[in-house]
């Protein structure tokens, strides 16, 4: 079965991919992972002659196993709408043009990042808020503090429609015990810069930068809350999260179905734009000694 027909593998032009004749897809019950072990890459000119090097770059093939994880979420897309029996999640569209997929389960996915050079290496940033956002970021969490301090906390709305925040609280009073009492909090606006939280990589090699996650447009809320301009005009500052360059592994989960998801939000997704809206990331570091750790853990919903 040839595959030339996706859009996907047309675009790698050394690389032409087929499915084995006697190991076309089953019909349902079986996994992503058992489709990609048929899958079969044949160059069909020396990456040396195409690239006009002396050996072949290593992008050349790296290239080729990104554009198989475009074509598997496509291939995943067609078993699913035709009914084929398995579900697991997409890789998230944002993210798909560096991805190598490792595992794919029926409520979460697993892929490396991979640069458009081929280069697997890199260094990695997290923004953080400067001390001028954090001073005017302090009034909202004192407010949210004293709120809490009484152990618990309530809030009424009036006729108006405003919003009011009580401190619940008990009191002793000679005679009568403990008192419960409540007292109004004057909670601020929450900045519009306060909880972003955006990781970005960047190539070793050729300096090439990719977001790997932005809570402004990524995920659940990322992708189904209303944003003010302001929010999504905000530069971010960054600084290193891991000391060296390191080799990276996301993992996303999304328990939600697109089904269940319209139903609840009414927003009308694709399947393409439900593929951003998962619960959940978490991205591994690999480092140079081959050391796995969980560098990144964020519940986008
Ligand atoms: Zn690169």
């Amino acid at each position: 079965m040839h595959f030339g027909h996706f859009g996907a593998v047309d675009r790698f032009e050394p690389a032409k991919a087929f499915l084995r004749e006697e190991g076309g897809p089953r019909s349902g019950g079986r996994s992503l992972r058992n489709i990609g072990i048929q899958l079969n890459f044949t160059v069909t000119r020396s990456p040396s002659v195409a690239y006009g090097a002396s050996s072949p770059p290593e992008g050349a093939f790296a290239r080729i196993a990104c554009g198989t994880v475009e074509m598997f979420t496509k291939l995943w897309y067609n078993i699913v709408k035709k009914g084929g029996g398995f579900m697991a999640i997409p890789i998230p569209r944002y993210i798909r043009h560096i991805a190598k997929l490792q595992k794919q389960q029926k409520t979460w996915t697993h892929f490396g990042i991979c640069c458009t050079c081929g280069c697997e290496k890199f260094l990695v940033y997290q923004n953080y808020m400067n001390k001028e956002e954090m001073l005017l970021e302090k009034p909202y969490y004192d407010a949210l503090h004293e709120m809490f301090s009484g152990g618990l906390s309530t809030c009424t709305r009036d006729e108006d429609g405003t919003l009011h925040h009580w401190k619940l609280y008990e009191q002793y009073e000679p005679g009568k015990g403990f008192v419960r009492r409540r007292e109004e909090v004057f909670l601020p606006d929450r900045p519009y810069f306060s909880g972003i939280v955006v990781i970005k990589s960047k190539c070793i090699k050729c300096e090439k930068e990719y977001l790997l996650f932005d809570s402004r447009m990524h995920g659940y809320d990322g992708m189904t809350n209303e944003k003010d301009q302001a929010t999504i005009e905000y530069e971010p500052h960054f600084k290193l999260k891991c000391k060296e360059a390191v080799s990276l592994e996301v993992k996303v989960e999304n328990d939600e179905s697109l089904e269940k998801f319209q139903d609840n939000t009414d927003l009308g997704f694709t399947e393409e734009q439900f593929s951003d809206a998962f619960s959940w990331i978490i991205i591994y570091r690999i480092n140079n000694n081959g050391k796995k750790a969980k560098i990144f853990d964020w519940e986008t919903a």
